[in-house]
């Protein structure tokens, strides 16, 4: 019996497991992951506030996929390409005939000086909760320090994650205050961007509700302003220095390294892929999700998200199980259905592509991102029940 081997249970590891039981693809299936969970990587930010806790947002892999699939918790090390092996940690070897490669994301320094140190990345459940921690231990000690910058928090790159990270927290800034008693006047909250625009992936109205928003309760954005170090207690651009104790450092991803360690062409760790999204080099392996880059009509690679990880999977499984049939393989195609961004649990802005063409904001985007929270992923029977009931 053939061996398909997946890499990593994310949005699209999970995914092509799920949809190769479906399809009964003639192959054994061995699924691997570092932890025994999955986690929503869309929702660290809420981790990172306190607005969530882990079990919110994480479940047990086994419980969630069939038992004719082997999971082995384990990490993989490298890839030999050439012997078709896949290394992991505890030194046992994996053979494959077909490769599912979903290994995700990590954060990007860009080389930055301090960042490794200093920055409090969002890539994962360990990291988000020590930023949980580092948050709130920082705002408690001013009690006792009486360091005006153990209030000041530094949130560096006005991404998604960065925007929704500050949605999260204006949203619990008043709890923090009268938890902690802070001085509500003496508190600075930093977004550094180095471009000069902010959610440029909205229409203007709705990337400028959403910096209203974060404006009116507190936020201050610097625009323009490239970041090149941070240190223990600032971050620094070109002219400025935003001294603060709490520095999130969420500029953007990159692949796994486990892609630049395995010997593939590469660039941030994520290979270009042919459009059946299978390797230039090896046709019976297929690179998907945050370590592929996928070229799209307009000439560039679509931007890396969980919708379209779940797409191309659900694409892969298909293309692995044609490939043992002997049969073509078939293009990849995506549509995005839109995107939410959140401002806090009961707030956002949103662009949907379903039944037209919608743009949402305030209120009426709470629902719709719990919807997707819930399914992972835009769904349109979901979203058609959303629309009749407004
Ligand atoms: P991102 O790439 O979307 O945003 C990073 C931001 O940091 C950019 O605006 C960039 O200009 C800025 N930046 C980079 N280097 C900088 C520097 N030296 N100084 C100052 N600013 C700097 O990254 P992200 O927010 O981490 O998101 C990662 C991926 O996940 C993206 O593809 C994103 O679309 C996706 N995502 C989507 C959602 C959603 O759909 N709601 C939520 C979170 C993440």
């Amino acid at each position: 019996m053939k061996k398909v081997v997946v890499l990593g249970a994310g949005y699209a590891g999970l995914r092509v497991v799920k949809e190769l039981v479906k399809l009964k693809t003639d192959a054994e299936i061995t699924l691997v992951n570092k932890n025994d969970y999955h986690y929503e990587s869309t929702q660290l930010h809420e981790i990172a506030v306190g607005n969530k806790k882990p079990s919110d947002i994480s479940f047990k892999i086994t419980d969630v996929i069939s038992k004719k699939v082997n999971f082995i918790k384990d990490e993989v090390v490298s890839i030999d390409r050439p012997k078709k092996e896949v290394h992991l940690k505890s030194g046992k070897v994996l053979n494959y005939d077909y490769l599912a490669n979903s290994l995700g994301f990590e954060s990007e320094s860009f080389g930055i000086k301090g960042v490794d140190e200093y920055g409090l990345p969002l890539i994962d459940i360990e990291t988000a909760l020590a930023a949980k921690e580092h948050l709130e231990n920082t705002l408690a000690d001013y009690a006792k320090s009486g360091d005006e910058n153990d209030l000041h928090i530094a949130v560096c790159g006005a991404g998604f994650t960065s925007i929704e990270y500050l949605g999260e927290l204006v949203y619990r800034l008043p709890e923090f205050i009268s938890k902690y008693n802070l001085p509500a006047d003496k508190i600075k909250i930093y977004c550094i961007e180095a471009v000069d625009k902010i959610l440029p992936m909205f229409t203007q109205d709705l990337s400028k509700y959403a910096v209203d928003y974060l404006e009116k309760r507190g936020v201050e954005f610097f625009v323009s302003t490239p970041i090149i170090e941070i240190t223990k207690n600032s971050v620094k651009s070109k002219d400025k220095t935003f001294n603060a104790n709490t520095i999130i450092w969420t500029t953007g991803v990159k692949g796994s390294h486990v892609i630049a360690d395995s010997g593939y062409s590469q660039r941030r760790n994520r290979v270009m892929v042919k459009d059946d999204l299978s390797s230039s080099d090896d046709p019976n392996e297929f690179i998907i999700g945050d370590v592929s880059a996928v070229m799209s009509a307009s000439g560039r690679p679509y931007p890396t998200t969980g919708q379209i990880s779940i797409a191309q999977a659900n694409f892969a499984a298909k293309n692995i199980d044609a490939r043992i049939k002997g049969q073509e393989t078939k293009k990849f195609t995506f549509k995005s259905l839109g995107t939410v961004c959140s401002l806090g649990p009961k707030n956002g802005v949103a662009e949907i592509n379903v039944l037209g063409h919608w743009k949402l904001k305030g209120r009426e985007v709470g629902p719709l991102k719990k919807i997707v929270n819930d399914r992972s992923v835009l769904e349109l029977s979901n979203f058609k029940e959303m629309l009749a009931s407004r």
